[in-house]
């Protein structure tokens, strides 16, 4: 038993890193201390971020099984509100550990946060951290907030599952199939399918030392990436049919944008994750730097998806509207009308440009 995982408050702290740089050996070394010196029969619990996407859930899965081979028996993982997992998750391995949040340790001697930029990205399971004897927070958002006691945080990493590797292998926990799907669904998730900017040589090499685990990608893909019910299909069609193209916006780098109601979702027969890949088809267009969805989650209120190829940082958009992300890829939660909604990004674009005087 250890003081530092055992006793609220008595947690080892360390210091917020500097913006941009990733942990330091003496994060390193507290999470690996952490987990180390837990008690045997010691509850950690896993939380990831609200509305789950694959790095968030392949990364919290992946290392929780990583947990499980060292010996942890007693072990949740867990996302704030409605316990759902989206279909196209549904085949990863280590969802037998996944809990209800309603079902989550209220004071377990362990937290580890997964994806979450901020205490807000938990719901009402932020309450676990000051409950929790240590929280380890494991995380690529460079607007982290640093809310664990210990901040394992690269901005550099292409997701989260890269922060949740080395900390495996820093516990000498070697990669199986299960942990490598999980990782693998991650990764790919956050890097497009390895198309996007940080699909680093580094990322490919983390992805041949999962492959090489005898995954199998063609299925993994499909599952995740390429499935989708025929409804599905045509309310996207429905969808893209009604986007629109403002080439004047974002200082004419262009914004193009479209929307779904629950109307449309309950026509379809849909749940709202098939929404997710909607962005994918809208950022296409070549005449807009900037692309947007905007997803009724209920009345008056939107999930935001915010998307730019460069010319605009659309993680400044998010946060001046109340939300977060990265430069690229970002989102919020809106208020009102869907042309509010729209009002507030078009507003924001302008002051969001990277390189203003090539507007
Ligand atoms: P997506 O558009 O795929 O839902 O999210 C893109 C990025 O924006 C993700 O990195 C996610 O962390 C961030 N993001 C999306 N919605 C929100 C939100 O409501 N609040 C914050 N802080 N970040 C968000
Ligand atoms: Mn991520």
């Amino acid at each position: 038993m250890t003081d530092a995982a055992s006793q609220p408050g008595s947690a080892v702290v360390t210091a917020a890193p500097p913006a941009g740089a990733g942990p330091t050996e003496a994060d390193w070394t507290a999470a690996v201390a952490a987990v180390r010196q837990l008690p045997a029969d010691a509850r950690v619990l896993l939380i990831c971020h609200v509305n789950p996407d694959g790095d968030a859930l392949g990364s919290m899965l992946g290392f929780g099984l990583g947990l499980r081979r060292l010996g942890v028996r007693r072990l949740q993982a867990t996302f704030p509100g409605p316990p759902e997992v989206p279909e196209p998750f549904r085949g990863l391995p280590g969802l037998d550990l996944l809990v209800p949040a309603t079902e989550a340790y209220p004071d377990p001697e362990l937290v580890v946060c997964f994806d979450a930029a901020s205490e807000s990205r938990l719901g009402e399971l932020a309450d676990r951290l000051t409950g929790a004897g240590a929280a380890v927070v494991l995380d690529h958002h460079a607007s982290n907030t640093g809310f664990g006691d210990v901040n394992l945080v690269d901005p550099r990493a292409a997701a989260t599952s890269v922060v949740a590797e080395e900390l495996l292998a820093r516990l000498d926990v070697p990669l199986d199939a299960g942990i490598a799907e999980c990782l693998y669904v991650a990764l790919t998730t956050d890097t497009g399918s390895f198309r996007f900017e940080a699909t680093t040589p580094a990322v490919h090499q983390m992805a041949a030392r999962l492959l090489a685990t005898g995954i199998r990608p063609g299925d993994i893909s499909r599952r995740v990436f390429d499935t989708r019910p025929f409804g599905a299909v045509r309310l996207f069609g429905e969808v893209l049919g009604r986007a629109r193209l403002e080439p004047a916006a974002a200082g004419g780098h262009g914004l193009v944008w479209t929307y779904a109601t629950q109307d449309d979702l309950a026509r379809h027969d849909q749940r709202p994750y098939v929404l997710e890949a909607l962005i994918d088809s809208v950022r296409c267009t070549a005449e807009a730097d900037v692309s947007c969805v905007v997803k009724q989650t209920t009345t008056g209120e939107w999930a935001v998806s915010l998307r730019s190829k460069g010319a605009v940082d659309v993680s400044r958009v998010a946060v001046a509207l109340g939300g977060g992300g990265h430069r690229f890829a970002a989102g919020f939660t809106g208020r009102g009308t869907v042309d509010e909604v729209v009002d507030g990004i078009r507003a924001e674009l302008p002051g969001a440009l990277l390189n203003p005087t090539n507007a």
